[in-house]
């Protein structure tokens, strides 16, 4: 069993060695998108999976064979819920030593746990996932285990933000099939609160174990990155294959798919964005026509968005 794995590319953390302190499979959530399937095991307890000591020492040796400017930071990021270790705390303490910011992308469900807020206070980036805060959403997206209590999840995220000195990032899965009619609102309204330094929504991107968690429609899409902007400095789209592609390339039609990926682009700057490139509105209705990108109405601006759902459903 590997216990660390990369470094790979990640938009968010640059280039990160992952570290895989949990079975497969082992988490408080069976999420409908979850990459991994079904969740085979469910658990809210805390306990001892693999030795501290092991992956200190296994991390120290790959560290070892990688120049250090391929490392930007050392992630816990295994293939279940990372907090349900409870030598997490250790471990980060361990992995400390090698002088390499710790990143942790935790689901959030156990942070109304003194312990694990205790752990994550050891890391430089903790990740936590928003995807709702109501309680039907919740239950239907995250299909959390009945031990879970959303009311006290949410304290425990509040708690956290009060005391977490770190780069604090949130992380929402926007999925077709759910009502985001007040959802959209509440959750910028939560993130005011937890005012993280950047918030990142997301959408199934790979096979899901549900057949019907597809990515929603752009204009919810860009309904939420409306409103969770108005409280957030840095909000982004986040679709794991676009990595290193924000830069302008001097292909215009390359670098509109690669901005819509990650921002929608408001009518004027798209109309200043064609007079830099020489080029006229027809380019951008090709694209429409194609199916590369998509128009939608909102505030009174036309915002052009990546057609996320057209390169999805080529996976299913
Ligand atoms: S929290 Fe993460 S690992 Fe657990 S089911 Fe959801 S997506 Fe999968």
């Amino acid at each position: 069993m590997d216990l660390l794995f990369g470094p790979v590319p990640s938009r968010r953390l640059g280039k990160s060695l992952g570290v895989n302190n949990i079975p497969n499979k082992i988490c408080s959530y069976g999420c409908v998108y979850c990459q991994l399937g079904r969740t085979s095991n469910f658990q809210v307890e805390r306990r001892k999976y693999y030795s501290p000591e092991e992956i200190f020492s296994e991390a120290r040796s790959k560290i070892e064979k990688i120049d250090r400017n391929d490392i930007d930071y050392i992630t816990f990021v295994p293939d279940g819920e990372p907090t349900l270790d409870i030598n997490l705390g250790r471990e980060a303490k361990l992995l400390k030593s090698l002088n390499i910011p710790l990143a942790i992308i935790t689901n959030s469900s156990l942070v109304d746990d003194d312990g694990v807020r205790e752990d994550l206070m050891n890391f430089d980036l903790v990740s936590l996932k928003v995807d709702a805060v109501s309680e039907e959403n919740w239950k239907k997206i995250n299909n959390p285990d009945p031990r879970l209590n959303l009311d006290s999840i949410k304290r425990g995220i509040v708690e956290l933000s009060s005391k977490y000195k770190g780069r604090l990032i949130t992380e929402t899965m926007m999925i077709n099939g759910i009502n985001y009619d007040k959802e959209i609102s509440q959750i910028a309204e939560f993130l005011k609160i937890i005012h993280p330094s950047e918030s990142y929504i997301s959408i199934p991107i790979r096979p899901t174990p549900e057949i019907w968690a597809l990515p929603p429609d752009e204009g919810i899409l860009n309904k939420a990155y409306q409103a969770f902007s108005e409280v957030v400095n840095k909000v982004e789209f986040l679709t794991s294959s676009e990595v290193g592609e924000f830069y302008s390339t001097g292909d215009f039609e390359k670098d509109v798919l690669s901005i819509t990926s990650v921002h929608p682009i408001r009518d004027d700057f798209m109309d200043r964005f064609l007079k830099r490139y020489g080029k006229d509105y027809d380019t951008i209705e090709m694209m429409i026509e194609e199916k590369k990108i998509v128009k939608v109405l909102f505030n009174d601006h036309y915002f052009f968005l990546r057609n996320f759902r057209e390169r999805v459903s080529l996976l299913h």
